[in-house]
């Protein structure tokens, strides 16, 4: 049983990936740069007794996506992933008065643009298969709307409104897809804000840690969950 997961060398990524380990998957970690990150959650992986394989490719790049995922799946003929979870994601926060289109634009791609250049060449298969499970890590501020986060919030809600069209396109092939939108968790992308003022306005009066996101994607991720496709589920303390 094959799971990928993107940006799965780092914080939310990296629990995700060893949780999936747990449950006896093979996880194929996929990262940008940080090779040595990556090598470590695989390190993690296997202490599970689980088995897991690096995947470098960004995830912005769609040809770069393509490719690396359409290798694997040469080299696999008789196996496919069933369990896919697009973590990968940036911020670079500003407010749009002052925002270069740079900004606004790398942001959508990573977080966005990536959902098509993941999912779209790893369905016919699930399809074929006539099993998966597709989660999106979205964003609080996808549903609410950030100051100093258009492209972030703009990026994270169209990845819910995806979840929920795919949802629809492919709920009768047994294939469920559905987002998970965390609030403040403590991970190295959070790393600059101040969280004593923040944890103030989170009625648990505290970040949240990669693993607790981990096991709610665990258990979308999981046969248990049937029946539940297009949801967006938040997992913030309370937010
Ligand atoms: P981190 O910054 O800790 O890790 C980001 C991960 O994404 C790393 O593995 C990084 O790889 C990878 N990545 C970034 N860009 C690319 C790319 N172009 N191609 C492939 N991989 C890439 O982030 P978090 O763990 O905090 O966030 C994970 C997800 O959760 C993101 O989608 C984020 O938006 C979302 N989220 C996080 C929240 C938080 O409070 N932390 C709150 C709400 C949502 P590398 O190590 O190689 O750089």
């Amino acid at each position: 049983m094959y799971a990928l997961v993107t940006g799965g060398s780092r914080g939310i990524g990296r629990a995700i990936s060893v949780r999936l380990a747990q449950m006896g998957y093979h996880v194929i970690i996929n990262y940008q740069s940080k090779k040595e990150e990556a090598e470590k959650t695989l390190e993690l992986v296997r202490q599970t007794g689980s088995d897991g394989e690096l995947m470098p490719f960004d995830v912005s790049n769609r040809d770069e996506s393509r490719n690396a995922l359409l290798s694997w799946q040469q080299a696999h003929a008789d196996e496919y992933i069933e369990v896919l979870v697009n973590n990968a994601g940036i911020r670079q926060d500003g407010l749009l008065v002052l925002m270069d289109s740079t900004a606004f634009e790398r942001v959508i791609a990573t977080n966005l643009l990536s959902f098509y250049n993941v999912t779209q060449p790893l369905l016919e298969q699930m399809i074929w298969h006539h099993y998966g499970r597709i989660i999106n890590i979205a964003s609080l501020s996808g549903i609410t709307g950030q100051a100093g986060q258009c492209n972030y919030s703009a990026a994270k809600g169209g990845l819910i409104a995806a979840t929920k069209a795919l949802a629809h396109e492919i709920a009768k092939k047994n294939i469920t897809v559905n987002a998970v939108a965390p609030g403040f968790i403590r991970t190295d992308m959070v790393a600059g804000l101040d969280e004593n003022g923040l944890k103030e306005k989170i009625p648990m009066r505290r970040f949240g840690e990669p693993e607790e996101v981990a096991e709610l994607v665990a258990f979308l991720a999981s046969r248990n969950a049937s029946y539940i496709t297009g949801e967006c589920i938040t997992i913030s303390g309370g937010v």
